[in-house]
C-alpha cells in the first residue's frame, strides 16, 4: 500500500470516539502534520520523470480554458481523437473486446460548436450550475483537446454513475493505466477536480503518469502539483 493510500486508510477507517469504550477495536490517532508532510515528500520523490509540459498532461479544467487542439485526428471506435493517442486506445479496445465486453465511444475529441452545443443541451437539462460540473464550459471541456474518450458498454441517453457497474467500467478501472489512460473524474474528487464522478470519462496522459496516478489514487491535478510544488517545504 502506497504512503498516502496508508493515510487514507488510517483516516477512513478511524471510527467515532465512542469505539474504543464500547469494545471495539480502538480509534487510531490521526495522521501528524508531520506524517502527512513525510507522505507527500514521498509522492514528490517517488514521481515519475515525465515532462509536465508535454502535450499529454494540458490540463482543461474550470479557469483553465482550451490551449491546445489536436494536431491531427484520427477516428478510433467511431470517434475522432488526437492521432497521437489512437493506438494506446486501439489497443484498449481491442484487448477489452477480446475479454468478450462490448465497447462503446460516444464522445472523443469535439470542435468549439459542437462543445458548445453539448453544453447548451446539458445546462437546459441540469440548469448551468450543474451543467459546470457535467460537461464543463465550451471552452473548458477536456473533450476539446482531443485527448479524452467516453467509453460505455452501449449507447446510454444520460450517462450515470451507475455505469460504474458494468463489467466493461470494471475492466477499464482495472486495465486503462497499462494503455496510458486514467478515469479522469473518480468518485472522491469532485473538490479537487470541480467535476462529478464520470465512469466513463477516460483521459490519456501515458502509461507511466497513468500508473503512477492510479496506484497512488491522484488526480490529474493533485498530479501536476507534486511538480510544480515539489520544493513547497524545503529550506
Ligand atoms: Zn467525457
Amino acid at each position: 500500500m502506497c504512503t498516502l493510500c496508508a493515510l487514507l486508510f488510517v483516516l477512513n477507517s478511524r471510527g467515532p470516539q465512542h469505539a474504543a469504550a464500547d469494545g471495539a477495536e480502538p480509534a487510531l490517532p490521526e495522521p501528524s502534520a508531520a506524517q502527512i508532510s513525510a507522505a507527500y515528500r514521498r509522492l514528490c520523490e517517488m514521481k515519475p520523470d515525465v515532462d509536465i509540459d508535454s502535450w499529454q498532461f494540458a490540463l482543461l479544467t474550470r479557469g483553465s480554458p482550451v490551449a491546445q487542439e489536436p494536431v491531427q485526428t484520427v477516428r478510433v471506435g467511431g470517434v475522432p481523437v488526437d492521432a497521437r493517442i489512437a493506438d494506446d486506445l486501439s489497443q484498449m479496445i481491442t484487448d477489452a473486446r477480446a475479454q468478450g465486453l462490448k465497447v462503446y465511444l460516444s464522445c472523443g475529441y469535439t470542435d468549439a460548436g459542437a462543445q458548445e452545443h453539448i453544453y447548451n443541451r446539458a445546462a437546459e437539462r441540469y440548469g448551468e450550475f450543474r451543467a459546470l460540473s457535467i460537461v464543463g464550459r465550451p471552452e473548458e471541456s477536456e473533450h476539446r483537446s482531443g485527448l479524452a474518450v467516453d467509453i460505455t458498454d452501449r449507447y446510454y441517453e444520460e450517462k450515470t454513475a451507475a455505469l460504474e457497474n458494468t463489467e466493461l467500467f470494471v475492466w477499464l478501472k482495472m486495465h486503462c493505466s497499462e494503455y496510458g489512460f486514467i478515469l479522469r473524474y473518480p468518485k472522491d474528487k469532485k473538490a479537487v477536480t470541480g467535476m462529478i464522478y464520470q465512469p466513463w470519462h477516460f483521459r490519456y496522459v501515458g502509461e507511466e503518469a497513468a500508473r503512477f496516478m492510479t496506484e497512488n489514487r491522484l488526480a490529474l491535478e493533485e498530479f501536476l502539483d507534486l511538480y510544480r510544488f515539489a520544493d513547497w517545504d524545503r529550506p
